[in-house]
């Protein structure tokens, strides 16, 4: 039966392959980390990892969860309204409504669940939701689960999205406006002040994603609301274990209590998904205790950030500005992306070559993200790296 679909599934790979789309895995043999090892044998040094916090080998997290298997065990085998909610769960829930300022959250498998998971239970057909041009996917497939209206604005424009409010106005019961913290491919952040300025404008909600933007953005790593000093007024907030947070596995939603007390009743993903592991839980708990005694993680990413940005524009590339650790070296051109890419694993740099369609046409760039775990040393080796490769492929003088 399988062979007019097979035909068919190889042809597919087939121009997948031609088109220069197909996705290649590279294989890392050792713990993640600045430095990493990988199935070639080389030695390389990452910069492309969500690992922003340089905690997801972090020993008092490896602790952690080694600790959390003796006491807590190893799986749940159960949601969590039927027997999947351990002290623990109650506790992390408690700490991130804690860090974010947020009056309750709720634990998902990952923040592709938590975002979807929030729209369906809460916006029906009278409603508007108003999303960002660029959100994350799993926002998208969660706003196509609700039977809303939907708009969608030019990414971070602010007259655009002032144009949908008004066009959401007339007939809309609830609106929300919905964005990521920090974009992840240019590593712009949302204009969350003029958002929030919109919003009470226009009587409408706000959600924001804050998985590439939570522990790292703001003074103390609070995300968008620390850094536009907004904290409370966001009613609904997701985010992920998975990046600065560990870079584990869990994601969640934090907010309003009414809307998260309403998640738990009839969110699909939390109430027909299992619940989070114990080790992830307890790592998790273990990082936010780690977040409140210092910032000086933040401090060092912050300045890795600023001092990895002022050398590659002082070298002569074209830097998209931003104000995460995310920085965009700008080619332009796809297959130059792809040739610099490999030119510098080549040299021990392990970076990713982003191109249509995962960005716009004609905009492909060397993603570069920087993280509290790379010392000088490796800052400085990888910008030598782009400038020696740079200068061979003419990008730079
Ligand atoms: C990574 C990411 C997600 C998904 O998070 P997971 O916990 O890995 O599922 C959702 N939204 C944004 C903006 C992301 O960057």
């Amino acid at each position: 039966m399988y062979g007019k679909m097979k035909d068919f599934l190889a042809n597919e790979l087939k121009s997948i392959e031609e088109a220069g789309l197909f996705k290649k895995e590279r294989v890392i043999t050792s713990p993640q980390g600045a430095e990493i090892s990988i199935n070639t044998g080389q030695e390389v040094l990452n910069f492309c990892a969500n690992n922003y916090l340089g905690l997801s080998n972090h020993p008092r997290l490896v602790a952690a969860a080694k600790r959390s298997l003796d006491s807590h065990g190893f799986g749940m085998s159960s949601v969590r309204f039927i027997c999947g909610t351990q002290d623990i769960h109650k506790a992390l829930e408690q700490k991130i409504a804690d860090f974010f300022g947020t009056e309750d959250t709720i634990l998902y498998a990952a923040c592709f669940d938590a975002n979807g998971g929030v729209f369906e239970p809460l916006f029906v057909a009278e409603d508007a939701i108003i999303s960002d041009s660029l959100n994350h996917a799993s926002i998208i497939d969660g706003v196509r689960l609700s039977k809303a209206q939907r708009f969608r604005y030019e990414n971070a424009n602010m007259e655009d999205l002032e144009q949908k409010l008004k066009e959401a106005s007339a007939t809309a019961r609830f609106k929300i406006i919905v964005t990521d913290g920090v974009f992840s491919m240019d590593g712009n952040v949302a204009p969350m002040d003029k958002i929030n300025e919109l919003a009470k404008k226009y009587d409408a909600l706000i959600m924001v994603d804050e998985c590439h933007s939570a522990g790292v953005v703001g003074k103390t790593g609070r995300g968008v609301t620390e850094l536009f000093n907004i904290r409370g007024e966001v009613d609904i907030i997701t985010g992920t274990l998975g990046k600065a947070f560990g870079g584990g596995i869990g994601g969640f939603t934090t907010g309003r209590k009414e809307i998260i007390e309403l998640l738990r009743q009839r969110s699909r993903p939390y109430l027909f998904s299992n619940s989070l592991i114990p080790a992830a839980v307890e790592a998790g708990i273990e990082m936010f205790n780690m977040m409140t005694e210092t910032n000086e993680l933040q401090d060092k990413l912050h300045w890795n950030t600023n001092y990895f940005m002022e050398k590659m524009k002082a070298a002569g590339f074209d830097i998209k500005p931003s104000k995460s650790a995310i920085c965009a070296v700008m080619l332009y051109d796809a297959k130059l992306s792809q040739v610099m890419a490999e030119k510098l694993l080549a040299e021990g740099i392990y970076v990713i070559g982003f191109y249509y369609p995962v960005v716009g046409k004609g905009l492909a760039r060397i993603r570069v993200q920087l993280s509290a775990a790379h010392d000088k040393t490796h800052l400085d080796k990888a910008i030598a790296a782009f400038t020696k490769v740079g200068k061979e492929l003419g990008v730079i003088k």
